[in-house]
């Protein structure tokens, strides 16, 4: 059994404002004892996609920095590169300049951020995995010379997965591109030569050189590519193939592998994980590739949650939200998902299963859906 820490949303007072319920909840979480005095800590967060309008608040971060920095350990904000080089989150650049849109900055957070897998999210090493799935996993470099991870991350759906909580913020969001790849494709892409009009844009656009030209059409060397997808966005044709993994169940797997490979080289015991249930979305940043947007809110806000147990989090987070009554007009009140008790993420998605993944979480080790949940007042 494990414990979940819950502050609610109700704020009386300043003194009852959500900052300082937040420094309370990482207080009785036990982060002081957890950390130590001189740690290097990454404070997890995703920074949204632009014209979305949901995602974690900066001032929740600073909040976060600023506790770690009492403590006396160093704090950096960190994020890696979303799958698609071409994409809006795709490089280093480009991401930090949407960060800097939503009010993301060294200044407004009071820590250096630091997209870990470098400009081109090429800076990754390769660790082995006993997955469901996965055989090895990428991970930042950079992420290595932390000591703890501290794991915001704003709770909401998610089309494959069903939700998106901390075990995601982990498995995709803490992976390099490789795995985030290999995460939502079976394979890396390939030529198909009768599409193929010999334009040479992909080789072009290529980081890492891995298609050259042969009488007049492309070849792809896929031990080099490192599956950015860029050439797959540039081909007027769309002759470069993969195959899109389309079963949910196949997903999450994925999901887990990362997310345990992950953990297990950094430690289990060095994470925190702290889901904010504010503003819940029946969408995941993540899923605008381009241009994203963000929806009503599905249930009115709930507080914030915090455990060392991934899994826990996760589950006490799906059940507090399924418990809440639906916002009218929001997509779970459309898809009749309105009473206290429904299961509006399956009603959301269901060609998916949330429960699929959590017993997954269980069967490999994350943690466990049993937990106790202690509000603090
Ligand atoms: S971009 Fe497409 S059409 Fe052009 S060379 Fe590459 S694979 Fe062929
Ligand atoms: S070949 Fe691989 S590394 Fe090169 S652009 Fe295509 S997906 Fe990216």
């Amino acid at each position: 059994m494990s414990n979940v820490f819950m502050v609610d949303a109700r704020s009386r007072s300043s003194e009852e404002s959500l900052v300082r319920k937040l420094e309370l909840l990482m207080d009785r979480a036990g982060l002081p004892h957890i950390i130590g005095s001189s740690d290097r800590v990454a404070v997890k967060t995703h920074m949204g996609a632009p014209l979305t309008t949901r995602y974690l608040r900066s001032f929740y971060v600073r909040t976060a920095v600023d506790y770690v920095k009492k403590l006396g350990a160093k704090p950096t904000v960190v994020e890696t590169t979303g799958l698609g080089l071409l994409d809006p989150r795709g490089t280093a650049k480009k991401y930090l300049e949407v960060a800097l849109m939503h009010g993301f900055s060294k200044e407004t957070l009071g820590a250096e951020i630091l997209i870990m897998d470098g400009e081109l999210g090429l800076d990754c090493a390769k660790v082995e995995v006993k997955g469901f799935k996965l055989k090895e996993i990428s991970i930042p470099k950079t992420l290595l010379e932390f000591d703890f991870i501290l794991n915001l991350t704003h709770f909401k759906g998610h089309e494959m997965t069903v939700f998106s909580g901390a075990i995601k913020n982990i498995g995709v969001g803490c992976v390099g591109k490789e795995t985030k790849y290999f995460i939502h494709y079976l394979n890396k892409p390939s030529v198909d030569i009768a599409l193929c009009n010999g334009c040479g844009e992909c080789v072009k656009t290529c980081p890492v050189k891995a298609i050259h030209m042969v009488n007049g059409k492309a070849v792809l060397n896929q031990d080099v590519c490192y599956g950015c997808k860029a050439c797959q966005t540039i081909c007027p044709v769309k002759a470069l193939k993969s195959t899109r993994i389309t079963d949910p169940s196949e997903i999450q797997l994925r999901v887990l592998d990362a997310t345990y490979g992950l953990l297990k080289t950094i430690g289990f015991n060095k994470v925190l994980n702290v889901n904010f249930l504010l503003e819940v979305d029946w969408k995941c940043d993540c899923e605008h590739q381009q241009l994203g947007w963000s929806d009503l809110p599905i249930v009115p806000d709930i507080g914030i949650l915090a455990s060392k147990d991934i899994v826990a989090v996760d589950k006490a987070s799906i059940d507090l939200v399924n418990a809440a009554p639906a916002i009218p007009g929001s997509q779970a009140y459309e898809v009749g998902a309105i009473n206290p008790g429904s299961d509006k993420f399956k009603m959301l998605y269901p060609k998916a299963d949330w429960m699929f993944m959590l017993k997954n979480a269980e069967e490999i080790g994350l943690g466990s859906m049993n937990y106790t949940l202690i509000k603090i007042r």
